[in-house]
């Protein structure tokens, strides 16, 4: 008997993977992703506000 695989879920909306633009559903939901990603590293606490470039 053969299963299908398991479908992969986007990981925004829980949608159903969309080959090109797997493992998300859709380009949005994959810059959504990244966005979130990005603002993640963004906001690491404790990042200097300002150093360097400031001396000369
Ligand atoms: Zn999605």
């Amino acid at each position: 008997m053969s299963k299908p695989p398991p479908a992969k879920r986007c990981p925004v909306c829980r949608k159903p993977a969309v080959p090109p633009h797997e493992p998300f559903c859709s380009a949005v939901c994959r810059d959504r992703d990244l966005i979130a990603w990005l603002d993640e590293r963004y906001v690491v606490p404790g990042r200097p506000a300002s150093d360097e470039g400031e001396d000369s």
